[in-house]
C-alpha cells in the first residue's frame, strides 16, 4: 500500500533528471540570501570557522570567532600560545579540546607544507588534521572551487524527500547528487537545500502548503 503510494507520487512528479533544474531555479528565486552563514575575512579564517562549526550552530561560532580572529590572525598565532589558552578561547563552541588539537595540527601543516596558505584541492584538504570530507567540501566551495556536494542533515533530508536519492549514507547521497546536479551548481545547491530545510521543509513539520516545490516533490503532504 505504502509502496504503491510512493510509486504513484514519483510518477506524478516525473523523473528527477527533469525536475532538478526547476528545483534549483525555484529555490534560487525563493532564497536569494542563501549562502554560508559563517563570518570570515580570509581563507584561514574560513577554514578555522568551518572546523569550529562541527556539532554547534553557525551563530555560536560567529560569536566566538568575532574575538578569536582579532587575536589569531596568522597560522603561526595558533601555535604561539599554550594549547590550554586556545582551548579556553574556543571553549564555547564545544568539543574544545578536540577542536584545538585539530586546529593546531592543521595550522602546523599549513605552515610546513603550504607556506601558510589553505590548499584548494579536496584531496589535500582532507589530509589536514581533523578536516573531514564535509569540512573540505564546504571550504573548497567557498573558495570558489567546489569539487563535491556538501551533505549535512538538511541536505540529506531534503534530497530524500525530493526523491533525489534513495540512500541514507552521506557518501552515497553525495555521489547521487554529483551525478544529478550540474557541476556549476555544486557550490550553491547545498545552501539552497539547507535554507529551504530551515525555513520551509522543516524536519518534523514540513510546510508543504507554503513550498515552491509542491508540484515537484513526491513527499508533499497536500
Ligand atoms: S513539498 Fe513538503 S516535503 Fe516536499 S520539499 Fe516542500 S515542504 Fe518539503
Amino acid at each position: 500500500m505504502a509502496r504503491s503510494f510512493v510509486g504513484e507520487a514519483r510518477k506524478r512528479v516525473g523523473p528527477k533528471r527533469e525536475r532538478i533544474l526547476p528545483i534549483i531555479e525555484r529555490l534560487r528565486a525563493e532564497h536569494t540570501d542563501a549562502g554560508i552563514a559563517l563570518r570570515f575575512r580570509t581563507d584561514v579564517e574560513l577554514l578555522v570557522s568551518v572546523m569550529l562549526s562541527a556539532q554547534t550552530t553557525d551563530v555560536n561560532v560567529n560569536r566566538v570567532t568575532e574575538h578569536l580572529f582579532e587575536k589569531y590572525r596568522r597560522p603561526e598565532d595558533y601555535l604561539a600560545v599554550p594549547k590550554e589558552e586556545l582551548e579556553q578561547d574556543i571553549y564555547a563552541t564545544g568539543f574544545f579540546r578536540q577542536k584545538a588539537k585539530a586546529i593546531r595540527g592543521t595550522m602546523a601543516m599549513l605552515i610546513e607544507e603550504y607556506d601558510g596558505r589553505v590548499p584548494r584541492r579536496i584531496e589535500e584538504l582532507v589530509c589536514l588534521p581533523g578536516v573531514a570530507r564535509k569540512t573540505a567540501n564546504v571550504v573548497a566551495a567557498e573558495l570558489g572551487e567546489p569539487q563535491g556536494v556538501v551533505v549535512d542533515t538538511h541536505v540529506r533530508r531534503l534530497s530524500q524527500r525530493l526523491g533525489l536519492t534513495r540512500h541514507d549514507d552521506p557518501v552515497k547521497i553525495e555521489r547521487d547528487l554529483q551525478r544529478l546536479v550540474p557541476r556549476e551548481h555544486w557550490g550553491i545547491f547545498p545552501h539552497l537545500l539547507i535554507w529551504h530545510g530551515r525555513r520551509v521543509c522543516i524536519a518534523r513539520a514540513p510546510r508543504c502548503l507554503d513550498c515552491v516545490l509542491l508540484d515537484l516533490c513526491p513527499s508533499s503532504r497536500v
